[in-house]
């Protein structure tokens, strides 16, 4: 059984890991769900549900969820929900991507610039010693609330390749970001909703991407059915990507595959 097990998640991190950058370049629509937070429960599940399609799930994680002293954030974010590293290196080594979603879930345009440059720099050292094959480079540094300014922006690309903001932050006139073309300094953004489930929304905000000329869409997303801020219900999430695997003008990435595509 164990075997079995091993053989078949090397399986899994070998295509996931060959999950190779041209796949998204002959496709015009670029979709990215981007989870975040780190809760234990879903996240296995929200892997499960991306192996069932043959994907890679986007999972965004606080660096010290898993810390004793790992306070309630709000009623969505309890200590007892969050994974730990264990856990990430787990789900990474079965070729999903994890990435630093801040050191401890602060609003870094609510702190002064000189506490959340120091906040960045503690997630982003904690990432490199306890995420296995962690490089910076490679990286996204996910704000919390999707809230940054462009001096913290600035300050985060010096050491990761993309930062991912509010959507409504960076961009004017359209919904969606520009697939990338030109690796390193990426700042993208990404479209959240909640606090209830948001079935509904992702659903809507997903066919009208589909409906547009393309790009890249960015959809944030938290935990699935009773867990997280604007959760979306599993049974929706499994239909959804299901329906989405067969559109053939459309890759579904995680956004560390798709700032490798410039
Ligand atoms: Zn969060």
């Amino acid at each position: 059984m164990k075997r079995r097990k091993f053989i078949q998640s090397t399986a899994i991190a070998t295509i996931a890991s060959s999950l190779p950058s041209w796949i998204g370049k002959d496709k015009t629509h670029i979709l990215t769900f981007s989870f975040d937070d780190g809760f234990k429960k879903s996240f296995y599940k929200v892997a499960e549900i991306h192996e069932e399609y043959g994907l890679s799930a986007c999972l965004n994680v606080i660096a010290t969820g898993h810390m004793p002293d790992f306070k309630a954030i709000d009623e969505w974010i309890q200590p007892e929900l969050m994974g730990d590293f264990n856990d990430w290196n787990i789900l990474k080594a079965r070729g999903h991507e994890i990435m630093p979603h801040t050191w401890k879930h602060l609003n870094l345009t609510k702190i002064s610039p000189s506490h959340a440059k120091e906040n960045i720099d503690k997630c982003l050292d904690y990432f490199s010693d306890n995420l296995d094959g962690y490089k910076d480079e490679e990286a996204i540094f996910n704000y919390a609330f999707l809230a940054s300014t462009p001096e913290i922006d600035q300050y985060a690309l010096q050491r990761v390749g993309a930062v991912r903001t509010g959507a409504w932050l960076v961009m004017e006139d359209t919904k969606v970001n520009m697939i990338p073309h030109a690796k390193g300094d990426i700042t993208f953004g990404a479209w959240a909703n909640g606090p209830d489930n948001i079935d509904d929304y992702v659903d809507q905000t997903v066919n009208d991407f589909l409906e547009g000329s393309g790009g890249w869409m960015v959809v944030c997303l938290h935990g699935l059915d009773d867990e997280g801020w604007g959760p979306v219900s599993t049974t929706f999430f499994d239909s959804l990507l299901k329906r989405l695997v067969q559109i053939d003008k459309l890759s579904i990435l995680p956004a560390g595959e798709v700032i490798k595509m410039g």
